[in-house]
């Protein structure tokens, strides 16, 4: 009797399994076609493009009346920043939502990923990608990648559908025979009008394959526009997320024929205005198809200007130092969200950061966020969409895999400091830190540590915290093969 009682208890409780499963399958078939509700998101992000390097962020001789057009009937952010100074780690920062000594993306060997690496990003990482697929999203990479070339790690690996780029930087694969110690630094300064395609042996992929080597870098920007146009085109009719990462204003610059010569800045500039030009043929795509209102576009740049490259690197306008270091000039970037009758348009001072996207298109799309590990993003939402204000008050300035600096409300401390791009670069721990008031002094120009020792204080404390709950995944960026 008793058994059998059992055996019913048991029958009913896999018919309410069942059930519950087709319930949750035909959920998620009507959330699906609540369309276009869901919003498609597009990130355009740029190479190495300072603070202020854009017409609406101040710069005088740059022409940029797309990208100012869609700061003026969106939003413009002031404190906005990316997850690290320097290419591989600041990527894994934006598509993870996690700092990138979280995910092993972070290294005091090797700052980024080269040709001859071993690693990527691991595929335990989720992407922002990967979970935009679980409810039902379209996704292509188009552009720079950088998170490792191996055919493991490429896009379509790491919840792309689509990939069509050049898998790390730009002036990679270098062709020429450099002379003395400063002949890298050389071919950015005194010859850097004289590159040739040929110097830079890139490689173009789509998907999995290589289809031009060396890549027309002059057409590039051009034809990361076109593929992303022919995708927005082929995928307009379900959601949609583009990631599209164009490899300029990087050394080496190159720019078309119709853009060559054409700005007052100069090349760097001709480049930054292709670009600008690109990112305009996309608003106008998305007007004319009908789908402005239901996309956010977000446009930043994965890390500040180098310097070091002279009159072929961009500006961080009156921020400090630039890319590679944790000045603001390497770290706070220009930021633009755009999407017309959504988005409040004004200018935005409170503090966000590319791994806040994660968290702020997860909620608008409605994917549950990830629970098995860290994440270090906020969402935005209140501050996009009405008059709320961002919940971040705080701010890491990771250098590889030590932190550096910490921002806590309008307070900067710098722990550590270190010159960078020189022979031996010169690493100087500060006891008490250095301390800015960002607000009043945002070129960090007067360390006020003297005068606030309760606010270092309270930092440190901001700072015993984080350490207290961070796990630092293995170095991946440092293993290379032994040849090449
Ligand atoms: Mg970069």
């Amino acid at each position: 009797m008793k058994i059998k009682k059992m055996f019913r208890a048991y029958s009913l409780s896999v018919v309410w399994i069942l059930c519950l499963v087709l319930f949750t399958e035909w959920a998620m078939a009507q959330e699906l076609e609540d369309y276009p509700r869901k919003p498609n998101f597009i990130i355009i992000f740029a190479d190495d493009l300072g603070y202020g390097d854009l017409g609406v962020y101040g710069h005088p001789t740059i022409h940029t009346p797309n990208l100012d057009r869609m700061a003026i009937e969106g939003q413009k952010w002031t404190n906005f920043y990316v997850g690290a100074s320097v290419c591989t780690p600041s990527r894994a920062a934006l598509l993870t939502g996690r700092l990138p000594v979280r995910s092993g993306m972070a290294s005091n060997k090797s700052r980024v990923l080269f040709p001859n690496s071993v690693n990527g990003l691991p595929l335990e990482e989720i992407t922002l990608a990967e979970q935009l697929k679980t409810v039902g999203y379209g996704t292509a990479c188009i552009g720079k990648w950088h998170l490792g070339h191996k055919e493991k790690y490429l896009p379509t690996n790491h919840g792309f559908d689509y990939y069509y780029g050049i898998p790390y930087s730009n002036d990679m694969d270098l062709t020429r025979k450099l002379e003395g110690p400063t002949g890298y630094w050389d071919l950015w300064t005194k010859e850097y009008k004289n590159l040739e395609i040929a110097d830079f042996n890139v490689p173009l992929i789509r998907n999995k394959t290589i289809i031009e080597r060396p890549a027309n870098q002059h057409t590039i920007t051009k034809r990361y526009t076109d593929e992303s146009i022919k995708w927005i085109e082929q995928n307009k009719k379900s959601p949609f997320f583009l990631y599209l990462a164009y490899n300029l204003p990087h050394v080496p610059l190159f720019a078309s024929e119709e853009f060559m010569g054409t700005s007052k800045r100069g090349l760097y500039g001709d480049v930054v205005e292709e670009i600008d030009h690109n990112v305009g043929r996309i608003i106008t795509l998305l007007e004319n198809e009908g789908l402005a209102e239901n996309t956010i576009v977000v446009f930043t740049s994965d890390n500040g200007p180098w310097i070091k490259t002279e009159i072929s690197g961009g500006s961080a306008g009156l921020l400090r130092d630039g890319k590679g270091t944790t000045w603001e000039g390497g770290m706070r970037e220009p930021c633009i969200f755009w999407s017309p009758g959504n988005i409040k348009p004004k200018v935005v001072m409170d503090m966000g950061t590319t791994m806040d996207l994660f968290s702020t298109f997860s909620k608008l799309a409605s994917a549950e966020m990830p629970a098995d590990r860290e994440m270090d993003g906020i969402d935005l939402g209140p501050v996009l969409f009405s008059d709320g204000k961002s919940s971040r008050n705080e701010v890491f300035y990771y250098r590889g895999r030590d932190l550096y600096a910490v921002r806590v409300g309008a307070y900067k401390a710098h722990f550590i400091t270190q010159e960078v791009y020189v022979h031996n670069p010169k690493r100087v721990e500060h006891n008490p830190p250095l301390l800015y008031n960002l607000d009043e002094d945002p070129s960090e120009r007067f360390d006020i540590s003297e005068k606030f020792p309760e606010v270092i204080a309270e930092i440190e404390q901001v700072v015993r915290e984080h350490n207290s709950k961070m796990i630092k995944a293995p170095d991946l960026l440092a293993l290379k093969e032994k040849t090449k």
